[in-house]
């Protein structure tokens, strides 16, 4: 009997190894036609001044509509974009999408759009987002890219040309979720860097957390020094924006301040506009 309940212990077991497995192919099947089937969305998350609450910019942030699963989140889908190489296509109508929503907002606003590790090492990304800033008459200097610690890894002296030739662009960089990758500090002095986004992990409840309010001080410390903007991410309560506040950081971004929507809500506590003015996303 103990043999048996092994055997259909393993059986079980293998079963679902299987079902797994298919499931994860008929994701990366189904990736493959997202972008042609118009199954793809992009939201997008305001960035403002904490002292005035002006919105200075937005994030966009990618969604699939999965026709049977429903919405799948970024977080499972584009690393398995990234593995299969879909993320050139689906990074390529991202752009596209931001530059053309971004260019419909009113100056000086800003669009921060993730860029994966695949994407910066493909050798016609400049030149893409150089045509894509023309092709949507948006002014480079309203577009920035968001880089993870990680995506300087694998490659870093390819990631600091392509950094370098954006730059030359007019483009802003950002480091996203500083302080959870490698976080070799060198990282900051060694590429261009533009602002340094202080992962959410750091700013939950960090009025009443030392060692996350010793970790922000020291980020917002570097970000003084070496002359970059710092954005919190991940700001959620109003006990952490005021904490921010006192500690002068000056921008921000998160729940508190704006969910991700598909409309971008420019105007609700900035410039005296009217509080539902909202540039439509086409
Ligand atoms: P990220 O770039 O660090 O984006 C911030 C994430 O935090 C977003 O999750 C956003 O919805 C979420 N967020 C914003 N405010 C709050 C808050 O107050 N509390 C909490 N708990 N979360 C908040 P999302 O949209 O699920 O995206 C997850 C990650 O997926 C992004 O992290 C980014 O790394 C990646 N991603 C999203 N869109 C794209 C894209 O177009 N291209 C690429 N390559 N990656 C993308
Ligand atoms: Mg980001
Ligand atoms: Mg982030
Ligand atoms: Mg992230």
């Amino acid at each position: 009997r103990a043999k048996n309940e092994g055997r259909g212990t393993f059986r079980r077991y293998d079963a679902s190894m299987g079902a797994q497995i298919r499931d994860r192919r008929q994701l990366e099947h189904d990736l493959r036609h997202a972008v042609t089937r118009g199954e793809l969305e992009l939201v997008y998350q305001p960035q403002s001044e904490i002292g005035t609450g002006v919105v200075t910019g937005f994030e966009a942030l990618l969604r699939w509509r999965h026709p049977t699963r429903g919405s799948i989140p970024p977080a499972v889908f584009v690393p398995i974009a990234e593995e299969t190489g879909a993320i050139l296509e689906i990074g390529a109508w991202v752009l596209r999408e931001a530059c053309r929503a971004a260019a419909s907002w009113p100056n000086p606003l800003a669009i921060a759009v993730n860029v994966s590790a695949v994407q910066l090492h493909n050798p016609h990304f400049v030149q893409f987002v150089h045509g894509t800033l023309f092709e949507a008459s948006l002014k480079a200097e309203r577009l920035e890219i968001e880089i993870t610690e990680t995506a300087l890894i694998r490659d870093p002296a390819r990631a600091l040309l392509t950094l370098r030739q954006l730059k030359a662009l007019g483009v802003q960089i950002a480091m996203d979720d500083f302080g959870t990758g490698y976080s070799s500090l060198s990282n900051l002095r060694a590429f261009p860097f533009d602002r340094i986004k202080i992962d959410g992990s750091f700013i939950k409840a960090v009025h009443s957390n030392p060692q996350g309010a010793a970790i922000v001080r020291s980020v917002l410390g570097l970000g003084r020094g070496l002359g970059l903007a710092v954005v919190a991410e991940g700001v959620e309560t109003a006990e952490e924006l005021s904490f921010l506040a006192q500690e002068n950081c000056t921008l921000a971004q998160g729940y508190l301040l704006g969910r991700p929507e598909p409309i971008a809500r420019f105007s609700t506590h900035t410039h005296g506009a009217a509080p539902d003015r909202a540039a439509a996303v086409a």
